[in-house]
């Protein structure tokens, strides 16, 4: 399969409207853990990228620089914990798609794998820590995993969102162990973790362009 930068950039105006649809939603598991604000958070990045999006990337045929510039984007626009943490996966991912207009199954499969190994080397967390990790890491293990035996990625990227899916439930009972709700404690069970929770929508979006 082929996705386009014109792919590219209809899929990220479609994790704006995902953002905002979800955006309370992301708040209220916030409230449970954190501060509050992560769909609020998400919401002022992706508003930010939309308007990027609309102003510079339109037309915009180097898959590489769409996805740098939304990281570099979301970067700016975001203050929490979540800025450097989805800015380097875009950028990352940014990087290993450098001058390619059309992407095939391979590039694409990179592009996924560099976007988790970005955000996992960012923010030093493991699986098991009641993080955007717990949805991410799964997800790129099932993703090399299948890819590697299928060479599909359409396929690949379907059953690695089955995995993501589990990662993201899996936080519910979690401690938190990294973050401002690590402050918790024993608390911090029973309720699924926010930034796990934006990780599948924002990969669960991709979906979409396949
Ligand atoms: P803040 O906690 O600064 O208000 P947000 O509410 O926007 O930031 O984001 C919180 C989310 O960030 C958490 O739910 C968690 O998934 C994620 N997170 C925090 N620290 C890390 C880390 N070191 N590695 C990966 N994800 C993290
Ligand atoms: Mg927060
Ligand atoms: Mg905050």
């Amino acid at each position: 399969m082929e996705i386009t930068a014109k792919d590219l950039v209809q899929y990220f105006y479609s994790v704006v409207d995902v953002i905002e649809k979800e955006k309370d939603y992301l708040s209220e598991l916030d409230r449970h853990l954190g501060d509050g604000d992560h769909g609020v958070t998400m919401s002022i990045g992706f508003q930010s990228v939309k308007e990027k999006l609309d102003v510079d990337l339109a037309n915009e045929t180097d898959c590489g620089k769409i996805s740098t510039t939304v990281g570099m984007t979301f970067l700016n626009a975001v203050g929490s914990s979540v800025g450097p943490l989805y800015a380097t996966g875009f950028m990352r991912g940014g990087m290993v798609v450098k001058g390619k207009e059309v992407l095939n199954d391979e590039n694409l499969t990179e592009y996924w794998i560099a976007f988790v190994k970005g955000v996992k080397e960012r923010g030093q967390a493991n699986v098991g820590e009641k993080t955007m990790i717990d949805t991410l890491e799964p997800f790129g293990k099932a993703l090399q995993e299948i890819f590697t035996s299928t060479n599909n990625f359409k396929k690949a990227f379907h059953k690695a969102l089955q995995a993501a899916k589990e990662g993201m439930e899996s936080t519910k009972e979690l401690l938190s162990k990294k973050g401002r709700s690590s402050r918790l404690g024993e608390r911090s069970k029973g309720a699924q973790d926010p930034g796990a929770t934006s990780a599948y929508f924002i990969i669960k979006t991709f979906e979409k362009i396949l």
